[in-house]
């Protein structure tokens, strides 16, 4: 499951625009939105301090 470390995340929201599903969002940090993401990871290579991560906790 595709996870935002916030202590990494500086909002630079360039992410945004690569996610497919619509589902990220960065007002001051970054924000999944869970109902959208359908974890295909496409947004992981575009984060340039790589807070976006992949989880293996369920869920
Ligand atoms: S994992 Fe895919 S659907 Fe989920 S936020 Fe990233 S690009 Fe969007
Ligand atoms: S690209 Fe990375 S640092 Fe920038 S808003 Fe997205 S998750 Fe945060």
């Amino acid at each position: 499951m595709l996870v935002i470390n916030e202590e990494k995340c500086v909002g630079c929201a360039q992410c945004v625009p690569f996610c497919p599903r619509e589902a990220l969002a960065a007002w001051g940090l970054c924000a999944v939105q869970r109902v959208r993401c359908d974890d295909c990871l496409v947004c992981l290579e575009y984060c340039p301090v790589d807070a976006l991560e992949l989880s293996h906790e369920a869920g």
